[in-house]
């Protein structure tokens, strides 16, 4: 009989325990990567043969199987088992293990002073390590991945060798004899130190209060030690970015329980072999760690070492570090020493690199856990690029995302693939990353798109480039509005194929008026979308510059209001001169755009309470009104009247006119940032009651309120309705492009082979 195997199991030891319980059953045969599969090739009575296939279905993780197909072979003279040489060739399913934090045992062994791996930073075994970051093409086998450049030493060729060791097939196996090194630089690039003395080097330097860039497992960080504030400041300057939250690297979850108080969830996610930065609750004891690492920010931003190399260093150094990656701000990551030293000069004061090249760059992952489990806020390193979705579809599809938090999604024989968040398309840098991406998926996957599908908004960097490849490829574009992409990627996630009412709820997109929407109640059915509800829209003056400058929507809320209550309140951020030129350019709409978007609402609200009128990163003052709305004791909710109009539209105007009664009253601002939750949590009540559908979807960067997520959910499920958010695909427009893709497969498209209505089950 021969076997294909399909999942996420190339590079994680399926080959090794497919062997084993293919001896253990005395069963003749071999195993081989193919380009896509595994395949398995095996000889024996039938019933054992079942048994072996049962086994093979409930392999332990990480593995992953998803489809196991049979045919039958004549029979061949095979004796014993083995590990046959890969194949190349066929057309794949694009899976791929994403790398993973160093095992159990690879951690023990680095500590271990009677081990041969004692303090090597490269470690690795089947269960563990680098893999989308190191491989070139598939099959995923060493002479195909940046290993390729270390020939093993006869050590580790008889472990990789040993059907018995943890490390038999392990394609990055290395050693301190034969396996890349550590290398310690001053800022000019001279070579201060090698091997294991560059360990002990770049922990002195960390001692000593200077900027570490290091060579991580995606790219370039920068590390300084998180409770030298005056280091903390240091790189904030350097790297200009003022107050957004640095996330913190932890020698162990006990120094993290120190400063902050895990969940059991949360911490069982932080020693996960994702490993990814977690939002954990801080201790009121922090405070002043808090102060310059995340200011004003009641959680922080948690991981634990994701490599053997950050384990050793963190060990070494024996407290927490801040760990943001190498670059100015949303720029790609360095990959390699010569580019890092030009680009982080200045940043940084000592490199600690190595000579394991980086194929592709790899950020760090940001989840959070919620009621409805782990939801991930940035998807990169330890989930990339594993599947998120099936998708009813034979055809290849490529989606080129939004133009922040850039991803590009891929749908081939009808899994769809995610890639890492690339960043936002406004650097030139990352648009280049963009293109490689593009280019990298298509060449790693033998894919050839046939559809090919990006967001409406012609200004986007990645509609342009969408635009290109169905040119260069001559096949259709499918342009998808903006907020259906968020409803569809938690739908293509939850693989929800009937109708469903969708709230996308957001800071910006482009919406079928040509104005800007984002407070979209959008009932989804399969190619269908229809608008169901909205808020009544503020004007918006200076379209892209608002999201930086919450006091432009407050402008916009204030004449919503009418003159009188205009001319009383705009004085707070304007002029008399420059009131008199906003005052004409909203009469005549001159560059006003209307805009029904939740988070320019949130903004405006921000700005009227006086908490923020500019913010030094995007979100900034919708988190800092969650955040006060938090500690508020009372609840509460402003009405937001809903009309009967097809589609139905709230009246923003008078939740306005609460908010500002409220505050002439004298009330706690507390109260009114929770007030105005609560008015937003009863309008998605009145959306799902006057619609009517069981399933309801909450996609789109607002729900990155955790406050808001909270009450949305927890009213709507005691009324009834079923709730589905975005947890694996993120919920910002980080999964934009998982919702073009299933948009584009759900689309009848004139000249291409078919097109297909409803997504295939499970
Ligand atoms: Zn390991
Ligand atoms: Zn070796």
């Amino acid at each position: 009989v021969v076997l294909a195997v399909r999942g996420v199991i190339q590079g994680v030891g399926f080959r090794p325990f497919v062997a084993r319980e293919a001896r253990r059953r005395s069963l003749c045969g071999s195993v081989r990567n193919a380009r896509g599969s595994v395949e398995i090739e095996v000889q024996g009575a039938s019933d054992t043969i079942d048994d072996f296939v049962t086994a093979l279905r409930t392999a332990p993780p990480p593995l992953e199987i998803h489809r196991i197909e049979a045919r039958e072979v004549g029979e061949q003279a095979e004796h014993g088992f083995r590990i046959a040489p890969s194949t190349t060739g066929e057309p794949v399913e694009p899976s791929l293990p994403a790398d993973l934090a160093p095992c159990v045992e690879c951690a023990r062994e680095v500590h271990d002073a009677e081990d041969r791996r004692y303090r090597y930073p490269f470690t690795t075994c089947v269960r563990c390590g680098p893999r989308y970051t190191i491989v070139e093409a598939l099959p995923y086998d060493r002479e195909r991945t940046s290993m390729r450049h270390f020939a093993p030493c006869e050590l580790c060729r008889a472990e990789y060798g040993d059907a018995s060791d943890r490390r038999c097939h392990a394609e990055a196996i290395a050693c301190p004899t034969c396996g890349p090194v550590l290398e310690f630089l001053d800022a000019r690039g001279i070579t201060l130190a090698r091997a294991d003395a560059a360990l002990s080097a770049a922990a002195a330097t960390l001692r000593e209060g200077r900027i570490l860039a290091l060579k991580g497992l995606g790219g370039f960080q920068l590390l300084v030690r998180a409770a030298d504030t005056t280091g903390v400041a240091e790189l904030r300057l350097r790297k200009r970015r003022a107050e957004k939250p640095f996330a913190i690297m932890f020698p162990g979850i006990e120094a993290l329980e120190r400063v902050a108080s895990p969940s059991e969830a949360e911490a069982a996610l932080l020693l996960s072999p994702e490993a990814p930065i977690v939002l954990v609750a801080r201790r009121e004891a922090a405070a002043a760690l808090g102060a310059a690492v995340a200011p004003a920010n009641p959680r922080l931003g948690a991981m634990l070492p994701s490599t053997p190399l950050h384990a050793l260093l963190l060990a070494e150094l024996g407290e927490p570090v801040v760990c943001t990656s190498g670059n100015m701000s949303s720029e790609p990551l360095c990959t390699d020493l010569a580019e890092a030293l030009e680009r982080l000069a200045g940043l940084a004061d000592r490199f600690l690199t190595h000579d394991r090249p980086i194929v592709r760059p790899m950020d760090d992952s940001v989840a959070r856990v919620s009621c409805a489990g782990v939801e991930l806020l940035r998807r990169a390193r330890g989930y990339a690029p594993k599947p998120v979705a099936r998708v009813g579809d034979d055809r290849v599809i490529l989606a080129l995302g939004a133009q922040q938090k850039s991803t590009v999604s891929l749908v081939q024989r009808g899994r769809l693939l995610l890639t890492q968040h690339l960043g936002d398309l406004g650097h030139p840098a990352a648009l280049c990353l963009l293109e490689r991406t593009v280019e990298d998926l298509l060449v790693f996957f033998a894919a050839t798109p046939e559809l090919v599908a990006c967001d409406k908004n012609p200004d986007y960097a990645s509609t342009r480039l969408a635009e290109r490849l169905a040119e260069r490829f001559a096949v259709p574009l499918v342009r998808v509005q903006h907020h259906a992409a968020h409803v569809a990627a938690a739908c293509a996630e939850h693989a929800l194929a009937g109708p469903v009412l969708g709230l996308a709820w957001d800071g910006t997109g482009l919406g079928d008026d040509g104005t800007i929407w984002g407070s979209e109640s959008l009932v989804l059915d399969g190619a269908l979308v229809t608008r169901a509800a909205h808020l009544a829209p503020i004007p918006l003056l200076g379209g892209d510059r608002a999201a930086r400058e919450p006091w432009r929507s407050a402008l916009g809320a204030l004449w919503l209001l009418g003159e009188e209550v205009f001319e009383r309140r705009a004085g707070a951020w304007l002029s008399a001169s420059d009131l008199r030129v906003v005052r004409r350019a909203l009469e005549r709409g001159l560059n006003v755009v209307p805009c029904t978007s939740i988070g320019r609402l949130f903004d405006a609200v921000a700005a009227l309470l006086g908490i923020r009128d500019r913010c030094g990163f995007e979100g900034q003052a919708a988190m800092e009104l969650e955040y006060l709305a938090e500690t508020s004791q009372e609840d509460g909710a402003y009405a937001l009247p809903l009309s009967e109009s097809d589609p139905r539209v709230a009246d923003t105007a008078s939740l306005l006119r609460s908010v500002l009664e409220d505050l002439d009253r004298g009330s706690a601002r507390a109260l009114i940032a929770r007030r105005f939750h609560g008015a937003l949590a009863a309008h998605a009540c009145d959306v799902a009651q006057a619609v009517g559908l069981e399933r309801v979807v909450l996609s789109g960067g607002c729900f990155q309120n955790g406050l808001l997520a909270r009450s949305v959910r927890g009213r709507l499920e005691d009324l009834g309705f079923r709730l589905h958010t975005a947890q694996g695909v993120p919920c910002n427009d980080g999964g934009i492009s998982v919702g073009q893709a299933l948009m584009a497969s759900r689309c009848e498209v004139p000249g291409t082979r078919h097109g297909s209505e409803a997504m295939r089950a499970d």
